[in-house]
Formats: C-alpha cells, sequence, structure tokens
C-alpha cells in the first residue's frame, strides 16, 4: 500500500515536470522536440587522410558534427574502401554515399563541360576560381550541368597554382613533348596531346608505382606539399614550374540530391557552409605549408627546380586556346560554360593585371 502511494507521488511529480516543461517551451525556450540524426556515408579519391585533399574532407565532417551538434555525422571513406577512386561521381549520383570528395575535371567523359570546374589550363587562379564559381555564374551552371545526375555540387577546397610536374629530360623545346606519356588529366591532357604527348589519367595513389615502373614518363600532381608525401622525387629527378594546366584546381563536394532533400533546412546550411569553410582553408594550408615542402625537396632530397621556357609555354597557352574552342562545340551546355568562364577570365584579367599583378611585380622587383 505505502509502496503504491510512493509510486503514485512518483508518477505525479514527473507529470507536474514535464508540464513545466511544455509551459517552459511555449514561452519561447529550447523545445525538447524529438532530435532526428542522420547518418551519411562521404567518399573520396584521395587516400584516407592524406594531406590537404584527405584531411579536407574529414574537417568538413567534423565541422558538420559540430554546427549540427552531432544531428549530421559524416564517415569518410578513402579512396578503395567503399568505392575506387575515379568512381566517386557514380556512387554518389545513385546514392551508394551522400556525399563525394574528388575533382570535377575525372568526370569529363560525362560531359566535357566538367573540366572547367577544377581548372582550366592558363585559366584561372584561386582567388579567381571562387569568384566565378560563387559570384560571376559558375555554380549555377555547375548546378546545371549535375542535376541528371541527382547531384548538387559544392566548392570542396583548392589547390592554389600547382606545379608543373615531374620529369625524368629536361624539358627545352615543345619537341621534348612529343611522344612523353604523362599523367595529366581534364584540359590540360588534351593540350599536352595537342602537343604530342601522351596524357593519362590516373588516380594518385598510382603514380609513384607508375612512374618509378616507367608504365609512364612523367607525371603531374599537386604541388610540394602534396607530391612530397607520395615520395614522386624518388621517382623523378626534374621538377617543373609554374603548373600551366592547373592554375588554380578546386576540389569539389557532390551531395546526392534526393539525401540533400530529406535534410531540413539547418541542416542543408550547415552542409553548404561548412563546404565553403572548407574550400578556403585547404588553399590557406597549401599557402602556408608548400614552400617549406619545396625546400625540403630541394635542399634534401636534391631535386632538380625547373623552369618551363618560356617559349614553351607561349606554344602550350596557344594550343589551350585552340583546344578549349575546340572543346566548347561538343555540346550546348560546355558551349554555354566555356562563353561565361571565358568572358569572366578576360574581365578579371582587365582588373588582376592593376591590382594582383602590378603589386607581385612591384614587391619582387
Ligand atoms: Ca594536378
Amino acid at each position: 500500500m505505502k509502496f503504491k502511494l510512493l509510486a503514485g507521488l512518483v508518477v505525479a511529480a514527473l507529470l507536474s515536470a514535464c508540464g513545466e516543461k511544455e509551459a517552459s517551451s511555449a514561452s519561447g525556450a529550447a523545445a525538447p522536440a524529438e532530435v532526428k540524426t542522420f547518418n551519411w556515408k562521404l567518399v573520396t579519391s584521395w587516400p584516407k587522410n592524406f594531406p590537404g585533399l584527405g584531411t579536407g574532407p574529414e574537417k568538413f565532417a567534423t565541422l558538420v558534427d559540430e554546427m549540427s551538434n552531432g544531428r549530421l555525422k559524416i564517415k569518410v571513406y578513402g579512396a578503395g574502401q567503399l568505392v575506387p577512386a575515379l568512381e566517386v561521381f557514380d556512387a554518389v549520383s545513385r546514392g551508394t554515399a551522400q556525399m563525394g570528395h574528388s575533382g570535377a575535371y575525372y568526370w569529363k567523359g560525362k560531359s566535357p563541360a566538367a573540366q572547367f570546374f577544377t581548372s582550366v589550363p592558363f585559366g584561372l587562379n584561386a582567388q579567381e576560381m571562387h569568384g566565378w564559381i560563387h559570384y560571376g555564374g559558375g555554380m549555377e551552371l555547375w548546378q546545371e550541368l549535375y542535376a541528371p545526375f541527382n547531384l548538387i555540387p559544392l566548392a570542396g577546397g583548392n589547390t592554389g597554382v600547382q606545379m608543373g610536374g615531374w620529369f625524368n629530360k629536361e624539358i627545352n623545346s615543345l619537341d621534348d613533348l612529343k611522344g612523353l606519356k604523362m599523367r595529366m588529366p581534364g584540359l590540360g591532357g588534351e593540350v599536352l596531346e595537342r602537343a604530342g604527348g601522351t596524357p593519362v589519367t590516373l588516380p594518385g595513389a598510382e603514380l609513384f608505382t607508375a612512374l618509378q615502373t616507367g608504365a609512364i614518363d612523367a607525371t603531374e600532381w599537386v604541388g610540394p606539399y602534396n607530391d612530397l608525401a607520395f615520395g614522386l622525387y624518388k621517382a623523378a629527378k626534374y621538377y617543373y614550374y609554374p603548373g600551366w594546366h592547373e592554375p588554380g584546381s578546386m576540389l569539389e563536394f557532390t551531395v546526392n540530391k534526393p539525401a540533400f532533400d530529406t535534410l531540413p533546412k539547418d541542416l542543408q546550411a550547415i552542409v553548404r557552409t561548412a563546404s565553403r569553410a572548407v574550400n578556403q582553408d585547404m588553399l590557406d594550408e597549401y599557402t602556408a605549408r608548400n614552400n617549406y615542402a619545396l625546400k625540403e625537396l630541394v635542399g634534401k632530397h636534391k631535386v632538380q627546380l625547373r623552369p618551363y621556357p618560356k617559349d614553351v609555354l607561349l606554344k602550350l597557352r596557344d594550343l589551350s586556346d585552340e583546344v578549349l574552342l575546340e572543346v566548347s562545340q561538343k555540346d550546348e551546355m560546355t558551349k554555354k560554360v566555356y562563353e561565361s568562364f571565358i568572358k569572366y577570365r578576360d574581365n578579371v584579367m582587365e582588373y588582376h593585371t592593376l591590382t594582383e599583378q602590378a603589386f607581385l611585380n612591384a614587391r619582387s622587383q
């Protein structure tokens, strides 16, 4: 009897507490609503935790977890853990994973236009690329391009101007590129082909072995910070600059659209905001670390640093103009993207000649 009475009092106390809670939420305090959590997979084209490229999506997942107070958990997979490096686009498109992190130029088989959303030979540097994507019409075109694949694209990091690549012979004239089998994806690869070389697209993790065994004669990858991490200096002697083929490569996040549509508005905003943060963060990291890595390559590993000769660069630039124009004729969408890109580039170049370029010239004279 006594126990029953006590139990009854406890129940009454609990009911009363609930009543208080409801009253406080009605007065504007945080509502104790049911918390729905989401568990997503994010597949990437990079080795797990690879500096910059691989740590970018890890930072993204951590940031989303913190910003959402644990309501959106994202597990990041390295290349090959869930899907191979170059199948990220298809995996996210069909919903095997809700998100991907990669480079749009790997998907040129879907449309040549995709390549413009990573980097264009003699195109835009990182700062200019971000301007085109977010304020110059680039993002709208990118969304239009990916919509038929059920994908939403987001900026996913930028490497800044890359290095020109690793060679086992000097490049003194355009003829030295003839017959050269070189790893170079995207539009840069098409320019290399026009110069008489044979471009190959390989995921990063395969570069060292391919170069060391002679399966390829030369390769580009990213810049000193990443190239040092792959040990490419052990397989090639000459390191050329600048990366005319990738002057500001932007990585991408892709989101499966049906999955994105299931998120409440605040989580959608968190995904968008975290991608913008990581996009800039990656560039900051490369900017701070590349030259230390370069000093190690040259000082410790005795890498021979070489500039591309001026006339070689001039010829490559002319070939790039030809290739871009030809590629733009392949379909309506590519033409639209090309026209937007070139119009933006001409405009931003005009201003940057007077500002960024004039300043860099003034500083180094
Ligand atoms: Ca590259």
